[in-house]
């Protein structure tokens, strides 16, 4: 029997790279560069391979959250230009300088300390970011103007980039989006002399496909690399990378009236045939797939809107009774039973079931289905 395996498309994630640079060439400023999000391990996907890939394909710069992020890719990318979103902690300096990598710094005071490094290292390269309207990172407008207003803030630094950040890019009609890039275009009119020819970003994958006024000179993306959809409650633009299969250990007959799982919270309204799987929410299939609080035991899976699912053979079969650390057990009642024998393979994600419909089952998006996919797994890479 195989064991379950997670396959990661190789050839997927440079078909949406080239996806992202064609949306960059449409519109009048053709000369945006997409950069690579390689941040928590290339969202779970592995960031050696992944790097490796882009890098063949041309991609030259890549962004990373932490330090150590970016030590780790500085391997597999040793010409690249690597931006670290969370800046340099104190301490973490030298570790910037020996593997080259460009600290985002958001305030005064790291500001300070980080001009005070470049003044005894020589190192100097940083990346400022501006918070438009996201309030989580970045300086805020009043101090980016403050800045703007005195050369000597950024004394002996090399000012890289100046980033900016979306918070409701996913929804293609929200007002935000515009009121933020109206707000990053007003700062960066009025940039003072010393900071105007500074590449300049706003966009992440959503943000790249709002277009061409959103590109500036580099785009950020990450999501869409890896298959994920950019936007809610639109269809997808990109193609799938991830898939998880895994084969079935067990297949149980049960009567009317007997529950499945945990809590015995699903009960067969009529004899079943329930198939039991290796993976749980150990392995990021997250304990809110298909598990509501309440209705089960009432109503069954169907009535109480429970639409996690699976494929085998390319059919779709629902998920029952809760998920647990390391099985899920599935309905495959309505299955040919040719098809689903003990060793089968079930789809848990990939082709047939999406995993932003993996995500929507678990109340949530494909962003954290990526990044809770867990160590469990061999990843296998298709080039
Ligand atoms: C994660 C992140 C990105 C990438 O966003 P996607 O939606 O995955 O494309 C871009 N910029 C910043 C600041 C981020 O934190």
């Amino acid at each position: 029997m195989s064991a379950t395996n997670l396959r990661i498309n190789l050839g997927r994630i440079r078909e949406n790279y080239q996806m992202f640079v064609d949306a960059t060439k449409r519109g009048p400023s053709s000369s945006s560069e997409v950069a690579a999000v390689v941040k928590a391990d290339a969202y779970g996907l592995g960031v050696g391979p992944v790097a490796e890939t882009l890098c063949k394909v041309g991609c030259e710069t890549y962004f990373v959250a932490h330090g150590f992020e970016g030590q780790a890719l500085r391997s597999f990318a040793p010409q690249a230009k690597i931006y670290v979103f969370h800046g340099a902690l104190p301490g973490e300096e030298v570790l910037f300088l020996e593997n080259r990598l460009v600290p985002v710094v958001h305030s005064f005071s790291t500001l300070e300390r980080w001009r005070s490094f470049a003044k005894q290292s020589g190192y100097c390269d940083v990346a400022l970011q501006v918070d438009t309207g996201m309030n989580r990172l970045g300086f805020q407008s009043q101090e980016f103007r403050l800045l703007c207003g005195d050369e000597h803030f950024l004394d002996g630094l090399d000012i890289h980039l100046i980033m900016s950040h979306l918070a409701c890019g996913d929804e293609i009609e929200n007002i935000k989006n515009k009121q933020q890039l109206d707000l990053f275009n007003e700062l960066m009119t009025n940039r003072p002399p010393w900071l105007s020819d500074v590449p300049l970003s706003l966009a992440n994958s959503a943000g790249t496909l709002l277009g061409s006024d959103y590109h500036f000179d580099l785009c950020r993306v990450g999501i869409g690399l890896y298959g994920g959809n950019p936007f809610s409650g639109q269809a997808n633009p990109c193609s799938p990378v991830v898939t998880v299969e895994t084969p079935i250990l067990q297949i149980s007959e049960i009567e009317s009236g007997e529950s499945v799982s945990y809590g015995g919270c699903w009960v067969a309204r009529h004899p079943s045939r329930i198939a039991t799987v290796g993976v749980g929410y150990a392995d990021g299939y997250l304990r809110a797939t298909g598990y509501k609080e309440n209705g089960y035991k009432e109503s069954g899976y169907k009535e109480s809107g429970c639409e996690g699912a699976v494929a085998i053979d390319g059919q779709l079969a629902p998920i029952v009774g809760r998920v647990t650390m390391d099985l899920i057990m599935i309905d495959v009642t309505e299955l040919p039973t040719d098809v689903v024998q003990v060793g089968s393979l079930v789809e848990m994600m990939g082709e047939t079931v999406l995993i932003d419909q993996v995500a929507d089952h678990a109340q949530t998006i494909g962003y954290e289905i990526l990044t809770s996919l867990g160590h469990r797994y061999k990843r296998d890479y298709l080039a």
